[in-house]
């Protein structure tokens, strides 16, 4: 029984053991680069910095220092005891433009009695201060770099090497950038966060921890350290670790990973340094770093590069201090990291005793959303009619953020109009501009362009009302949106779904392809205003063959490898090539079908198309239930076909 553990530690010191001494070579190469880089300087300053300040005398013969004087060569001369220095005509003059250079000579040990009248009678200037001495500038020459370099180095080494006293470094770079908030001052709980429920239950034991780790520890608890919050941007990562923070009344230090990142080697490191530092300091205290995947990706995976070593010595450096303050019981600091893309980090930082606790944080649902709009309607006054839910129901998918900003949008749509308070109305057009940009009206679209987006655009429409399991139409559109949309079908789910049945996937599939169909229907011919549709299409009809195991063909098997990701939307399938070559032909049936079927659905109900195409053509926006009232006034009644 005990033996998987004994070896599953001894496999975690030589882990570390390996960390350690990657460390310690990191920095030996670190200091070699740095000694050699100092030499360089070094020569570099002398050649063309000190040269041209420094007077480099010629050095002539006493008895030629003489003749100079009587032959009128000498401009002017300083005595001193042991030497002579002065300037004097160049005997190159011609080759180069300096007419006079220094010139220096050794004085007579007991003076010369006739110098001085040689001087006289010359007619040269002459003063008898003592000159430099050439200790002096050897000093100024050798001693003075020296001294720079050493107090550079200095500075240096207590960046890069372990320990030290603080880790400032030159002029701060080494000072972590991080924010910190004084626990009073953190002032958000538990309370401003909407529909992350399951997310606050898992925290709660990190807040007690923090409260009394003493109490925590006498339990046997063991005592968590880091937690990885996963999940797509603006869906309160953030938020979720500072109301942590406000809960259990503790510093919070706010930072991101990319702020680690940068181009000296030992910067990044000394940074992490500092804010541990910091955050010992504050302790208890909650450090949350963002989008650490800026500092920990896999080491094997990355592509090497320039900033490679640096990355790595501050990894490195993070995972030294998260093992290194364990045994502060009394003054407990928890790191919370925040990551879109868990499956990149390094494996070092997901062992045991680091980042071993994921916490997911997914988009809301709707009892989230209500939530979730209900905190951010809480400085907003909404109209008495203001429907929440209904607000909630007409945004799935949105983020958190998503939803503050629409609310703010909403409430300055509000205001543009003078209203008194914020309507239904002004958060439906919120939506629009949040979705698909600001509307572009500016945009000037062909008759002929319009007229395809229009019967395209009824197309989904009008599949999404036939197929019986797909959500009803809210509302259709032809008014050019950014990110490149020509329109849009907005379709309303009566509720949100997580489980949804192959049927209901494959009307989803068909009202996807609405859109093709129509054009080809219409036309018979199709443009690329669909390759958006097709994406998608292709994505969940892969989806469903490798991973829900929805084709006959191959059964019960996942073939993807990894969780599919929330940002990439991708999903990586292993298998063999006879099996990949299925699953494309699997993916290829259920497509297929799906467009046939979207294309007879049309074909049957040709006249509502024609009847919700004018119309979107005339009004260019139409809501839902003119395209059922379409359906109806030919068919009389709605006929739901297979
Ligand atoms: P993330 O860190 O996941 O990218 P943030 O925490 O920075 O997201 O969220 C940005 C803003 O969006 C927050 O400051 C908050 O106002 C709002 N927000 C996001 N999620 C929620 C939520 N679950 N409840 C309330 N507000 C949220
Ligand atoms: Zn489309």
């Amino acid at each position: 029984m005990n033996m998987p553990k004994i070896s599953s530690n001894h496999d975690k010191k030589d882990n570390e053991e390996k960390d350690k001494q990657e460390v310690r070579e990191k920095q030996i190469r670190a200091g070699v680069s740095y000694i050699l880089v100092n030499l360089v300087m070094l020569w570099l300053f002398q050649q063309f910095i000190l040269k041209p300040l420094i007077i480099r005398e010629t050095q002539i013969p006493y008895s030629e220092f003489k003749a100079k004087i009587t032959n009128g060569e000498i401009v002017n001369v300083t005595l001193g005891t042991e030497r002579i220095v002065g300037i004097m005509k160049n005997p190159e003059a011609k080759e180069t433009k300096n007419a006079t250079i220094p010139f220096t000579t050794n004085a007579v040990p007991d003076g010369d009695p006739t110098l001085i009248s040689a001087l006289d009678k010359a007619g040269v200037e002459y003063n008898v201060t003592e000159p430099p001495s050439p200790l002096g500038n050897f000093l100024l020459a050798y001693g003075l770099p020296l001294v720079l370099i050493g107090g550079l180095w200095y500075m240096g080494s207590r960046q890069m090497g372990g320990g030290g006293m603080g880790a400032g470094g030159i002029f701060g770079v080494g000072k972590s950038k991080a924010t910190e908030v004084k626990p009073e001052a953190v002032g958000i709980t538990f309370k401003d966060v909407g529909g992350a429920d399951e997310a606050i239950a898992e925290l709660k034991e990190i807040i007690q921890f923090l409260k009394a780790p003493e109490k925590f520890a006498g339990l046997g608890g063991r005592i968590p350290k880091g937690v990885l919050l996963v999940g797509p941007p603006g869906t309160g990562k953030t938020l979720l670790a500072k109301a942590s923070a406000g809960e259990a009344g503790v510093a919070f230090f706010e930072t991101s990973g990319s702020e680690f990142v940068e181009m000296f080697v030992g910067v990044g490191a000394a940074r992490v340094r500092d804010l541990f530092e910091q955050a010992r300091k504050a302790a208890p205290a909650i450090i949350f770093i963002d989008e650490i995947d800026a500092i920990g990706q896999s080491r094997a995976g990355a592509i090497r590069m320039g900033g490679n070593d640096e990355r790595e010595q501050t990894l490195n450096q993070l995972l030294s201090e998260i093992d290194g303050f364990h045994t502060d019981k009394d003054k407990p600091v928890i790191i919370m990291a925040a990551t879109n893309r868990p499956e990149v980090l390094d494996q070092a930082l997901l062992r045991a005793g680091r980042f071993d606790r994921q916490i997911t944080v997914s988009a809301p649902d709707l009892t989230g959303r209500v939530q979730i709009l209900r905190i951010h309607s809480q400085k907003i006054r909404l109209s008495p009619d203001f429907d929440i839910e209904r607000a909630a129901r007409m945004t799935p998918g949105f983020s958190g953020a998503d939803l503050e900003n629409t609310m703010n949008e909403a409430a300055l749509l509000a205001a543009r109009r003078n209203a008194t308070a914020v309507t239904i109305q002004d958060f439906d057009a919120a939506i629009e501009r949040i979705v698909a940009g600001l509307e572009k009206k500016t945009r000037i679209m062909n008759e002929q362009e319009r007229t395809t987006v229009a019967y395209h655009e009824s197309g989904h429409a009008l599949v999404a009302e036939l197929a019986p399991r797909a959500d009803p139409v809210a509302k259709v559109s032809i008014v050019p949106h950014g990110r490149g949309a020509l329109g849009y079908t907005m379709q309303m789910p009566t509720e949100d779904r997580y489980l949804l049945t192959r049927e209901e996937l494959q009307d989803r599939l068909a009202v996807m392809l609405g859109g093709r169909a129509a054009e080809q229907v219409v036309c018979g011919s199709i443009s690329t205003g669909a390759s958006d549709d097709i994406q998608r299409a292709s994505e969940l009809a892969r989806r469903m063959v490798t991973e829900f195991g929805m084709s006959e063909k191959l059964g019960t098997v996942r073939y993807a490898t990894q969780q599919y990701q929330f940002l990439s939307g991708e999903s990586s399938t292993s298998a063999s090539p006879e099996t990949l070559k299925i699953i494309d032909e699997e993916v290829q049936r259920i497509i297929t079908e799906q467009y046939d079927r979207a294309q007879i659905l049309l074909r049957d109900h040709r006249d509502a198309l024609e009847t919700v195409t004018q119309q979107l053509l005339k009004t260019e926006t139409i809501d839902g239930a003119v395209v059922k009232q379409a359906l109806v006034d030919k068919a009389g009644e709605l006929i739901p076909v297979n």
